[in-house]
């Protein structure tokens, strides 16, 4: 039988943010959210993509007259590509002497996964930490991180599914089976200002975070952590009020069940990747969050009657 092969954007070695210790994460390419912020914008289309790169390119146009179907043109601005008509033969790709056009992440087999991932067992036991997959929606490849975390816990690394928690019930089980931690994100507990930001609803969501309420509750050891997760955007998320609906939901519904919840704020860093897209991003020009506003958010977190320990602020804030 051949082998599960997934799209995978990027992997990053020693990542320290992603799940407990030294970690390696291992970005899968496609998401069922459409978040207006969303920072991993070359993640969110499922299929292969590719993209260019102002800061590598020598302006040789050998791209645009490698490519057979007229889809690449250049202006002022650089190299534009024409998504309608291409057809990802590569051969742009192929040509370009200085890797400016190239393929967005890689095909990987599980095998091909485990083996690379496993270079680095060593430090994950030495460090405490292990494998997470994120994306994109890592439980949009469910099948491929099944077995994927199958076998790595069969070699003893620890695992981490960082999610955006939209799945169906049939793609999270079998995940969760070999899942030691989970990093869940909540954004809104309002369904219509999840709807309004992401384009799609929370009910799933909420649902497959009480399937991960009870998994942990069943595992008699309470083995498997939960962190959750919620970024600070200016204008959305970032909200008094919608801290403390989220506080609130945690307070009543995980009682006892939830390590950390970390408040990311926002950074427009992923502004260039919009570029390399051509992609419009409602937040290319807003500032880092003042440290006033994150404090506020905390307190507003706060004020639910969470313990402070199990509250982080990460990400960079604005200096004076
Ligand atoms: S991948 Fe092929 S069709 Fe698409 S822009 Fe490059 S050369 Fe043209
Ligand atoms: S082939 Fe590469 S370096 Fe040359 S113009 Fe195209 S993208 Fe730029």
């Amino acid at each position: 039988m051949e082998e599960l092969k997934s799209l995978v954007i990027e992997i990053i070695r020693g990542t320290t943010h992603d799940g407990p210790g030294l970690r390696t994460t291992v970005f899968f390419k496609g998401c069922p959210l459409s978040c207006r912020w969303c920072q991993n914008p070359e993640g969110m289309k499922g299929g292969q993509e590719i993209w260019w790169e102002e800061r590598k390119c020598i302006r040789c146009l050998e791209c645009v007259a490698a490519c057979p179907e007229g889809a690449l043109h250049e202006d002022a601005e650089g190299i534009h590509i024409d998504r309608a008509k291409c057809t990802l033969c590569g051969a742009c790709v192929e040509t370009c002497p200085s890797q400016a056009m190239a393929f967005i992440g890689e095909e990987w087999t599980v095998s091909g996964l485990v083996e690379e991932v496993l270079k680095y067992k060593e430090y994950y036991q030495a460090f405490d930490g292990g494998v997470t997959v994120s994306g994109g929606e890592p439980l949009a490849h469910a099948p491929f991180v099944t077995e994927f975390f199958q076998r790595l816990k069969a070699e003893g690394v620890h695992t981490a599914l960082d999610t955006c928690g939209l799945a169906s019930l049939d793609a999270l089980r079998p995940v969760l089976a070999y899942t030691d931690h989970v990093l869940f994100d909540i954004k809104f507990i309002d369904p219509s200002m999840h709807q309004h930001y992401t384009h799609r609803s929370n009910e799933i969501i909420l649902q497959n975070l009480a399937l991960i309420a009870e998994t942990i509750r069943e595992r008699r050891d309470k083995a498997m952590k939960l962190w959750i997760r919620t970024p600070l955007i200016p204008g959305a998320t970032a909200s008094e009020e919608n801290i403390a609906a989220i506080g609130r939901y945690i307070r009543d519904n995980l009682p006892g069940l939830v390590e950390r919840w970390e408040l990311c704020a926002f950074n427009p860093i992923c502004k260039s990747k919009y570029k390399k897209l051509e992609l419009p991003w409602a937040y290319a020009d807003c500032a880092l969050m003042e440290q006033e506003t994150v404090d506020r958010l905390k307190q507003a977190a706060l004020s639910t009657g969470l313990a402070s320990e199990m509250l982080v602020v990460s990400g960079l804030v604005a200096s004076l």
